[in-house]
């Protein structure tokens, strides 16, 4: 018998990729597709980069491999020293891994070695309904999302779960649009109170949600109402900026948006844009050093990957070099006007919302009671395959904010996208929906 990869399309045939360049990417058929999605909103600078590709190649000539425990690398190094200044953490220490789950694990782990080495047995960490951290066992615990954890319930440890600031169906609409960021900071509050001030270590939020739950933008009142709350108690601040880190929203971090200084940051997708593996859990100083203290043993194999760092750094630099945090600021404009301006009267477009290059359509079975379709029903995985079929690439998901299930169209472009392309995603979005609600 022959090999076979374990499918993540199980049942459909998928085309063999042979190309990518920009935000263009080529099968082997010789097919062009605009990529909207950037894979699962991964790709920032852009596919098909030499100048990654050459630092990666350097690099690995150089040293491919040395264990983090035996040799710091000039790669890692100077990462360190480019991207410390970017982070929206005070005395920033970097531990890089290799993807958003292993960084959440090792920032839920260190919020809880922070606590002991403080003397206090804090184990409970508190997300939000509906959110996403990963699928690891840890991150998984602390995800809200029901459908994803159901299986695993009696295996996953100690989590609890508040609100989350879903503007579409707003969980206070009493105090809705104002008012509400201090609604959830009281929710969180009480949640705190519910489990023991004394046992929670740390609350663990995206600045925006993310592709889960389709570019949820809190509102204002939020970020400072919830960091006070978890200040007051004790509980360290989890930013989750694998999806909204380096650019994606339009600021270096999804934390700038509000001037947020999370406690411990954790990063992937972006930062190396796909060319390689690379996640990153970032701790305060005040945090590394109580940990460091106390003998914090953590790591994996391939934990400091000097390979990783090279690609990492190149990517930062071209980040930085061409001004994409700026231009995912701009562009991300004209993609949210010209998705209200072809979609907001559509009957099943229920809301459009969504910050920087990372943009939602959350569609609807009506439009004024906002009552999504059945499941059987729902639209977007069409959508996203009559957009494929036109050339155009759109990320999909079922995820909600309110835990129940969803039905979301998600852009996510490579941050070079041009003026031009922005609308050729629209126009070719706007063609699928037509198509699938004929
Ligand atoms: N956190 C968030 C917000 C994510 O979007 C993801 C991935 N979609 C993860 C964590 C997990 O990252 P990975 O798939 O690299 O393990």
């Amino acid at each position: 018998m022959t090999g076979a990869v374990f499918s993540r399309a199980a049942g459909r045939d998928l085309p063999v990729v042979a190309g990518g360049r920009g935000t263009e990417l080529f099968d082997t058929s010789g097919r062009r597709y605009l990529d909207a999605a950037g894979g699962a909103i991964v790709v920032g600078i852009g596919h098909g980069s030499a100048e990654v590709a050459d630092a990666i190649a350097t690099q690995a000539r150089e040293v491919a491999y040395v264990h983090g425990s035996a040799f710091k690398s000039t790669a890692l190094e100077g990462y360190a020293e480019m991207l410390g200044p970017l982070l929206p953490v005070d005395d920033p220490y970097i531990y890089p891994v290799s993807g958003g789950s292993e960084a959440v694990e090792t920032a839920l782990k260190l919020a809880r070695a922070y606590h002991l080495a403080r003397g206090e047995d804090r184990s409970v960490v508190i997300g939000r309904t509906g959110a996403y951290h990963g699928n690891t066992r840890g991150a998984l615990s602390v995800s809200g999302r029901d459908g994803l954890r159901a299986p695993y319930l009696p295996w996953l440890g100690t989590a609890a779960h508040t609100t989350s600031p879903y503007e579409y169906r707003c969980p206070f609409p009493d105090s809705h649009p104002y008012g509400c960021g201090a609604r959830h900071a009281q929710a969180l509050e009480q949640e705190i109170v519910a489990q023991g001030p004394h046992n929670v270590a740390a609350f663990i939020a995206e600045p925006i949600a993310g592709a889960a739950l389709g570019a949820c933008v809190p509102p204002d009142d939020y970020w400072p109402a919830m960091t006070a709350v978890c200040r007051r108690y004790g509980v360290l601040v989890i930013a989750d900026e694998v999806m909204t880190g380096f650019g994606r929203t339009g600021r270096w971090f999804g934390c700038d948006h509000w001037g947020v200084r999370p406690d411990l940051l954790v990063a992937a997708k972006g930062a190396a844009s796909g060319y390689w593996p690379l996640g990153l859990a970032v701790t305060s100083g005040e945090v590394h050093d109580t940990v460091q203290r106390a003998g914090f043993v953590h790591g994996f194999t391939y934990s400091h990957h000097a390979v990783g760092a090279a690609a990492g750094l190149a990517v930062l630099k071209i980040l930085s070099r061409d001004g994409l945090v700026d231009a995912s600021a701009r562009r991300g404009e004209q993609l949210g006007a010209e998705l209200r301006a072809e979609l907001a009267d559509h009957p099943h477009v229920g809301d459009i919302r969504g910050r920087g290059l990372l943009w939602a359509v959350e569609l609807v079975a009506d439009r004024e009671t906002k009552v999504p379709f059945a499941r059987n029903e729902r639209m977007a995985e069409r959508i996203a395959a009559a957009a494929k079929d036109r050339g155009v690439l759109l990320y999909h998901s079922t995820g909600c904010a309110n835990g129940s299930e969803g039905d979301l169209l998600v852009f996510g472009p490579p941050l070079v996208i041009s003026p031009a392309e922005v609308t050729e995603v629209v126009t070719g979005t706007a063609a699928a929906i037509r198509e699938v609600s004929r």
